[in-house]
């Protein structure tokens, strides 16, 4: 079993519109998905066959709705039920381009972080892996990573987050963090042009505290940097790309079952890498398909530099 935890989910709608642009009117069907980072990687994960838990915060019509679409999943629904709406995220997809509008979260109250806490520290001993991912809304203290790490600290914590909420969380020494090259460059203030670098920033940053560090870098695979500070590069194939919003989640998730089932550190990247591609090879958010999956695990290499 993996625990997920969601602060800030969302309903993530989702329009397909060529050519889309400033200034003018486009009509189009919406696609609405039990978003937010964490619950595209708690569907990932279920895809898997691995059994999830989800957690966080839900609240209003927004959050009754996610509710029952994580349950028609099959995930365990664990979310603190808040009087803060859920928020609704917006993205139109175009041939080649990605425009998104993200509310940042309704307020949650002092006394709903409470019950989170109390729910968290209830529950960790039911998972070996924990998932935390994504934003946090409004209410909840800045920090709340790094305390959600130390109180797992015996656990294997996969940290995806950015900005404040990663340089604070890293500080409770997470087992895993992925920033992607954007991430990246935002937390050092500085572009990362070449691969070394990205490799410099990327040893920086893992030597603020986190155990490992994975760099996604979308379609040119990734790096890792493991607890040993070893380094290694993984090329990945090239595929026709549908849409790929979820794509750090997904690879989130391939790399949480893999840690979770007693996989090997090669095995788990190229899992990542595999779920992550397909994400990306499918129209949906935070879908992937298992034969896809199985077949891309031949064709990613993994080398130590
Ligand atoms: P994020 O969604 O967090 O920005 P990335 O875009 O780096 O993360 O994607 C995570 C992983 O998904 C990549 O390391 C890669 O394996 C896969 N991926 C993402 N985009 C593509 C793409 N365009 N082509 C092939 N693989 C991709």
């Amino acid at each position: 079993m993996i625990l997920t935890i969601t602060l800030n989910p969302a309903i993530d709608v989702r329009y397909k519109i060529d050519n889309f642009e400033i200034n003018n009117v486009f009509r189009g069907n919406s696609h609405k998905t039990a978003g937010g980072k964490g619950l595209n990687v708690s569907r990932v994960l279920q895809l898997l066959g691995e059994k999830v838990e989800a957690s966080g915060f839900l609240g209003g019509n927004s959050g009754e709705w996610i509710s029952s679409k994580i349950q028609e999943d099959g995930i365990v629904d664990s979310f603190i039920k808040t009087n803060s709406e859920t928020r609704t995220c917006i993205a139109i997809l175009g041939n080649n381009t990605q425009t998104e509008i993200l509310e940042p979260g309704q307020k949650v109250s002092q006394e709903d972080v409470n019950k989170f806490l109390e729910f968290f520290r209830e529950n960790i001993n039911k998972s070996e892996t924990i998932c935390i991912s994504g934003s946090v809304p409004e209410g909840v203290q800045e920090d709340i990573y790094e305390v959600i790490c130390e109180l797992a600290k015996d656990k294997k914590v996969l940290l995806d987050t950015s900005g404040k909420f990663l340089i604070n969380g890293i500080k409770g020494q997470p087992y895993l963090i992925k920033p992607n090259r954007e991430e990246l460059e935002n937390l050092l203030g500085r572009e990362l042009l070449s691969f070394d670098e990205l490799l410099k920033g990327a040893k920086e940053i893992k030597n603020k505290g986190c155990k490992n560090l994975l760099l996604s870098l979308g379609k040119d695979g990734a790096i890792f940097i493991n607890e040993n500070d070893e380094v290694f590069k993984i090329n990945i194939p090239k595929i026709k790309v549908k849409n790929p919003v979820g794509s750090g989640d997904s690879s989130i998730a391939g790399f949480a079952y893999g840690l979770n089932n007693g996989k090997s550190m090669n095995e788990t990247l190229k899992l990542s890498m595999a779920c992550g591609i397909s994400n990306a090879m499918i129209e949906g958010t935070g879908i992937i398909d298992l034969d896809t999956v199985k077949d891309l695990l031949e064709k990613i290499t993994i080398e130590k530099i």
